[in-house]
């Protein structure tokens, strides 16, 4: 098992000033990328943190740099069984959409449909090679966690159960029971479906008066090769997480607060995961969620990047400790 994690900090956007940025990226040796995340310490200001990852990107740092360094180096990896997970946490506003699905422009693509092309290109290539002899299958599954019940995407609204879809294990992993899967034969189409999801994913928000930054969202890609009677399956996930911000300070009506304690339980339940496995414990608490059950920190044989999202400013210093606190745990 291994987590890899890295920390990218968002640029200031425009109407955000200069003056009120506080984080940085440093190098522990002039020269070397930087591995550092150093922010004031909230009390005596004159006084600066120092967070270790095995990364650290800064606000220049592309979308294409950051797929390439980070997740590109995978894709190889899933074709020989094994599981890569891609999660992406911290605030919201930070930039875990920014990084995970990004804009629309080329240039602005996120680590989803990056990994997407290049799953199918990989997969292509494959079966070119072996003339005919092996078929590769790629699928994908997409669904949220809100209020720790699990949410179909590609299925229409109206087919939602209220308590959602139940999880069991199976030879190890967890699987979501009843969850649709869309094969497709081309990129074009696979992209579609996602897109669909996504705009299923925005009705549904605005049906429950809810929040996208308030339910964690999970995007799966199955990959089958067949050759002969010989199949090998391994899946890529790429995970969205809620915003980790005190949930409870910006509530008020009853069901924000019934949602606040579903992402903050899952959130701690997280934490709580990241520090068993920094201490080295046999006992892991992933059950005690269905994120982190999901998630499986610990506990399956994959690769797993976190991506801690930072924004630099002032306004966000005490989230922005708390979740540089817990990521640079994870390491
Ligand atoms: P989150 O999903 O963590 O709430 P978003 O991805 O929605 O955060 O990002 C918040 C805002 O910052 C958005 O307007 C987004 O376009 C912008 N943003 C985030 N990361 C970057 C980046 N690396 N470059 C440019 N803009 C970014
Ligand atoms: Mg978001």
């Amino acid at each position: 098992m291994s987590v890899r994690v890295v920390a990218r900090i968002r640029p200031l956007l425009p109407k955000e000033l200069e003056r009120d940025a506080i984080v940085t990226a440093a190098s522990t040796d002039d020269g070397k990328p930087p591995t550092l995340v150093k922010i004031p310490n909230p009390k005596n200001e004159s006084e600066e943190f120092s967070f270790a990852f095995n990364s650290v990107y800064d606000h220049s740092t592309t979308q294409e740099q950051l797929f390439t360094a980070e997740v590109a180096p995978h894709v190889k990896a899933l074709f020989q069984g094994i599981d890569v997970t891609i999660f992406a946490y911290g605030v919201t506003g930070t930039g875990k959409t920014h990084t995970m699905r990004g804009g629309l422009k080329l240039a602005d693509r996120g680590v989803i449909p990056r990994l997407l092309s290049s799953i199918y290109r990989r997969a292509k290539k494959i079966m070119k090679d072996s003339e005919g002899q092996t078929t590769v299958d790629v699928s994908i599954s997409y669904y949220e966690i809100y209020n720790d019940k699990v949410f179909d995407l590609l299925e229409p609204l109206e087919k939602r159960l209220p308590a959602g879809l139940p999880l069991r294990e199976k030879d190890g992993k967890t699987m979501v029971v009843g969850l649709s899967e869309r094969s497709c034969d081309n990129l074009k189409d696979l992209e579609g479906l996602y897109l669909h999801a996504e705009k299923n994913r925005a009705t549904a928000a605005t049906k429950l008066n809810a929040h996208s930054s308030r339910s964690h969202s999970v995007l799966q890609i199955k990959v089958t090769q067949t050759t002969g009677d010989q199949v090998k399956t391994s899946t890529a996930s790429a995970i969205d997480l809620a915003g980790s911000e005190d949930n409870r300070r910006t509530d008020n009506g009853k069901e924000r607060l019934v949602e606040s304690a579903a992402i903050n339980k899952s959130l701690f339940v997280l934490s709580q995961c990241i520090d068993a496995i920094s201490r080295g414990d046999k006992r892991i608490p992933y059950r005690e969620s269905k994120m982190t059950r999901i998630l499986s920190l610990g506990q399956n044989n994959g690769i797993t990047i976190m991506i801690l999202n930072l924004a630099s400013l002032r306004s966000y210093h005490l989230d922005t400790l708390s979740s540089l606190n817990v990521s640079s745990r994870a390491k």
